[in-house]
């Protein structure tokens, strides 16, 4: 990491400038001053590649005339590199060649620009690069979140319950995770309709976020079963939470069908410190826990301890 003036502004968006002239650096900050960006500098490829990682600039201006790692070679390793490749780059550089704009393009730079550039035209390219950024921001956005309830979905799920799992595992963290599925959902399609079953799990949805904290991240897991992904959480605490959102459920009214009371069943399964089963086990143990509470009459939370070999209990408020 970079010299402590460049630590990134919070809201301000990181343009990464990478050239191994001190005298560009200078020239370009003054150039964009006016840009509402967040300038940081990399005067070598290896310095580059650091800082991209670390510090996920919105945008990178790359010189390729470089000792050490030239500018090809740093785009190659970005374009490599699944945390990186996303990140718009501007080649600015001394080459004119056809055949060098050529390899930059495939190898997948946005722009171009060569040396002299007008200032009011690098401007304007720069200003491009940061919208096409958003957008693509804004695109990978939605792609994790379920158009219905808008929760997370099923595949952001997926990723980042390996990753805490992951973590849980590498720190002897505890962690918890939550299956929530509606009681007898599929009667309130039969009875009211399906647009009446859509409002009900975007209500459920509701009282799931509004019930869960900052930290947890809850999810639409598919159909009418949500989970909550609880990070730093023991099972107990888990349950607890769980709870919660059962008795917010049991008692909302429904207008649309005033004398139904919906309940959920959840299982929980979670950790102190380390955890025993692998992420996959790991749901499987909340999903028995589950089925455990839809078996034991439903609206009841079952749990069990991921880092003790513990069957599946009910809780006590089941
Ligand atoms: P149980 O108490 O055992 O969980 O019974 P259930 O009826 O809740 O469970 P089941 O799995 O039999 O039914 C789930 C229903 O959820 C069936 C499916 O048509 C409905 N469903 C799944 N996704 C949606 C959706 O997006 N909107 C609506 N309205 N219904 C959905
Ligand atoms: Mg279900
Ligand atoms: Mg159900």
């Amino acid at each position: 990491m970079g010299s402590s003036s460049q630590q990134p502004h919070d809201s301000l968006p990181n343009v990464l400038i990478v050239d191994d002239s001190p005298d560009v650096h200078r020239l370009l900050r003054a150039r964009l001053r006016d840009l509402n960006v967040n300038f940081i500098n990399a005067h070598n490829g290896s310095e580059a590649m650091e800082m991209a990682k670390e510090l996920n600039p919105a945008i990178i201006l790359l010189d390729l005339d470089m000792p050490d790692i030239d500018g090809f070679e740093v785009l190659r390793k970005l374009k490599d590199d699944g945390s990186t490749v996303n990140i718009p780059v501007i080649v600015i550089s001394g080459l004119h060649a056809t055949e060098d704009k050529v390899t930059a393009f495939d190898l997948g730079v946005i722009d171009y620009i060569t040396k002299p550039f007008e200032l009011s035209e690098l401007r304007a390219r720069v200003r491009s690069a940061l919208r096409i950024q958003m957008l693509l921001n804004m695109l990978s956005e939605r792609a994790h979140v379920d158009g219905l309830t808008g929760l997370w979905n099923r595949s952001h799920f997926d990723s980042r319950w390996e990753e805490e799992v992951a973590a849980s595992l590498r720190h002897s963290r505890p962690l918890s995770l939550a299956i929530i599925d509606i009681d007898h959902f599929k009667s309130i399609n039969d009875i009211f309709g399906h647009p009446v079953g859509d409002v009900t799990l975007q209500t459920v949805a509701k009282v799931v976020q509004s019930c869960s904290r900052e930290t947890d991240i809850a999810c639409r897991y598919g159909g009418e079963e949500f989970v909550i992904i609880m990070p730093e959480t023991p099972p107990d605490a888990a349950v607890k939470l769980c709870d919660r959102i059962r008795n917010t459920l049991e008692s909302l009214t429904w207008p649309q069908m005033p004398e139904r009371v919906v309940t959920a069943s959840v299982g929980v399964a979670g950790c102190k410190s380390t955890p025993k089963l692998d992420a996959l086990e790991w749901i499987a143990l909340a999903d028995q826990c589950l089925y455990r509470s839809k078996e034991g009459g439903r609206n009841k939370t079952t749990f069990a301890q991921v880092d003790e070999a513990s069957a599946p209990r009910l809780a006590d408020a089941g």
